[in-house]
């Protein structure tokens, strides 16, 4: 499922666009103040948000400015209308696209899932750390140039590490964004595939250096 974070402080405004994007299927989270919009959106992983400007405890743009060191989620920003010189800060700080109060949730439906057509089209093809290269789209793994044998389930796990690279993901945000189409697999055989695939790609699997445990939380990528 794809879930937006909508961060909005005006509360029915929120509730109001939240039921469009539900509506359309979409999960959604929800943030009342700017503060939290930071937290949720390097918690829970969405896969796009909609930031407003104005918000209290940390405004739109240090939110965007903070999330674009660790992240590249999809971000339409809500601006105020005739504030151009917003927009053009806006998306010069990493934001994809942006509309203006007041708006139509239906047409901000529409741009998210544009945004996400776009964006999921220029998903990256070759994924990199040191001398680990995934090929995304010949599925193939390589180390130091050497072929690494993985099982697709294997290298789906590998890539949705690699995509998120220094945050820890819970195994369930794994099985969720690596497995969207519903995959039968349990939290702990994660484990199991974690073990194979360090076995393949480390060079110490006890020592892990790419993908580290997180006690308690689950994995981190480190490239
Ligand atoms: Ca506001």
């Amino acid at each position: 499922m794809t879930k937006v974070l909508i961060v909005e402080d005006e509360t029915r405004l929120a509730h109001w666009v939240q039921a469009f994007f539900e509506k359309d299927g979409f999960e959604t989270v929800l943030a009342h103040d700017g503060q939290s919009g930071l937290r949720l959106a390097l918690t829970e992983m969405p896969d796009l948000v909609v930031l407003d400007i104005m918000l209290p405890k940390m405004d739109g743009m240090t939110i965007c400015t903070r999330l674009r060191r660790e992240s590249d989620v999809p971000i339409i920003m809500v601006t105020a209308k005739d504030k151009e010189a917003e927009r053009i800060k806006g998306l010069n700080i990493g934001a994809d696209d942006y509309v203006t109060k007041p708006f139509s949730p239906a047409e901000l439906v529409a741009r998210a899932k544009a945004l996400l057509r776009r964006t999921r089209g220029q998903a990256r093809q070759l994924l990199t750390a040191d001398d680990l290269e995934l090929d995304i789209s010949a599925q193939i793994c390589s180390l130091n140039g050497e072929t690494v044998s993985l099982t697709p389930t294997q290298f789906k796990i590998l890539e949705t590490l690699m995509r998120h690279p220094n945050q820890v993901l819970s195994r369930e945000q794994i099985l969720e964004k690596a497995f969207t189409d519903g995959l039968d697999l349990l939290d702990r055989t994660i484990d199991a595939h974690i073990r194979r695939i360090r076995k393949q790609i480390e060079a110490d699997p006890k020592n892990p250096v790419f993908i580290q445990s997180v006690y308690g939380s689950g994995y981190k990528f480190i490239g």
